[in-house]
Formats: structure tokens, C-alpha cells, sequence
């Protein structure tokens, strides 16, 4: 099979990337000035799109703008599916709920997503409020747009953290939030819920685990992603975080 090319970029005018034919980034670190992004993933299905996380409201403008740029239609956004509850990542989510768009989570990060949304109806002067549709666990498999998704809880970034892995165009794609960096060190470390053991014990779990494309919080890597997690690995053996 031919590599696909991947296309676009993360530059101040920039639209994000088309990573694979059905897999797309919309949002990203550095994407607001001033402001903290997540990368937002878009898994394009025969019934719909399906977000892996889906940004800040200050992000939100931007997304809709990319989203045109690569022919995908907002309206088409069945199901988000979050990695865990910070802002970046979650605090968007109320403006998907208003299209009706299904979001799902782990408790623990439904209840902050949720205490984010009602903050931003609040300060909008909105008298709308909206909850988190289902709360996802260890273990569940979920099919959605075409996609079939092992839910895996890997808590040590927040307690409600959660990790999917899936199959995009032929390739295994492990969406993995911010339990590890690109520079093989945690996410941020504020979290009541942060934990480096539990951290170390989940990269050890995943790494065994049937993937080749990370696709973390904020950067990917294609083919030999698990690079990432043996690098966090040695890190953390050598007391580096
Ligand atoms: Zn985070």
C-alpha cells in the first residue's frame, strides 16, 4: 500500500493536518496566541465524524474555519469522545452539545467538563446547561461512525483519564491524551489526580498493546509511535521526571 502523504500545517494561518485519508488534527498547541489548545482529532466514518477531544471555546472559531478547509461539515460531528476534562481539551465541548453532538467521557472527567460548561453558559448569560451523554470505563468497546474503539482507563495525568485505540484506514492509531509528552515526560503535573506510578504502570500496559500511530494530546507520530513511550520509559527509570 502506498504511504498516504499527509498534508497541511500548524503555522499561524495554517488549517492543521490531514494525517491519513480519514484522519485529520483541527485544533492544535499554539493555534490561539496566548492561549492553550489541544490537538483535536477527527475521524472521518461512512456515518459521520467522530472527535477524539474537542478544544477550547477559544479555539472553537478556528476549528469551524478548518474544518471547512478540509470539506468536512460541522454538523456531521456525531460523537466526542474525551481523553480527560482540562480546558483544552474539554471546555469547548457545550458549543458541540448546542449542535447535539453526543460526548463521552469518564466520570471523573465529565464532572469537570461539566463544571466548564456551566462557567461559560454562566458568563454568557445563557440559562442552557448541558451534561456529558455517558460515562465510558476500562474495558468498554464502543462503535461509532464506522469506527470500532477499545476504551482503556489510564489515569496518572488526571484520575479520569482514558486512552482509545482503533483501526483509521488500516492503521492502529493509539489516541493516548496527555499521559506522555513528545519530549518522553508527562503532561502538566497539577492535577489532583496526577501520578507518576501510575503513569509509568499505563505506558507499560499500552506499550504491549497492537498500535503503530501515536496520537497524543498535543503531537502525533506516525509509524513507531511506541518510540515515545520507550523514551518516557527510560526517562522515568533514570529519574529524569
Ligand atoms: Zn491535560
Amino acid at each position: 500500500m502506498k504511504p498516504f502523504q499527509e498534508r497541511g500545517d500548524f503555522g499561524p494561518e495554517g488549517h492543521g493536518k490531514q494525517l491519513l485519508e480519514n484522519l485529520f488534527i483541527v485544533s492544535w498547541l499554539g493555534m490561539t496566541p496566548d492561549q492553550i489548545d489541544c490537538h483535536v482529532y477527527v475521524l472521518r466514518g461512512p456515518d459521520g465524524l467522530l472527535l477524539i477531544d474537542c478544544g477550547a471555546p477559544w479555539g472553537h472559531p478556528r476549528i469551524l474555519r478548518n474544518f471547512l478547509h478540509w470539506g468536512l461539515d460541522i454538523r456531521q460531528v456525531r460523537t466526542i469522545l474525551l481523553t480527560h476534562g482540562h480546558v483544552d481539551h474539554g471546555r469547548g465541548g457545550y458549543l458541540f452539545k448546542r449542535m447535539g453532538t453526543e460526548i463521552l467521557a469518564h466520570v471523573v472527567a465529565a464532572e469537570l467538563a461539566e463544571k466548564e460548561w456551566a462557567d461559560c453558559l454562566k458568563e454568557e448569560g445563557s440559562t442552557e446547561s448541558y451534561r456529558v451523554d455517558g460515562s465510558l470505563g476500562e474495558g468498554h468497546r464502543i462503535q461509532r461512525c464506522g469506527y470500532d474503539l477499545a476504551v482503556l482507563h489510564t489515569p496518572g495525568h488526571t484520575a479520569g483519564c482514558l486512552s482509545f485505540l482503533t483501526e483509521v484506514d488500516g492503521q492502529r492509531c493509539l489516541f493516548s491524551g496527555d499521559l506522555l509528552m513528545s519530549n518522553g515526560k508527562p503532561g502538566w503535573s497539577g492535577d489532583p489526580g496526577f501520578s507518576r506510578e501510575k503513569i509509568i504502570a499505563n505506558l507499560k500496559r499500552l506499550i504491549e498493546m497492537d498500535f503503530t500511530n501515536l496520537c497524543h494530546g498535543h503531537n502525533y507520530r506516525m509509524g513507531d509511535g511506541k518510540r515515545w513511550f520507550r523514551d518516557g520509559l527510560e526517562k522515568a527509570a533514570r529519574g529524569e521526571w
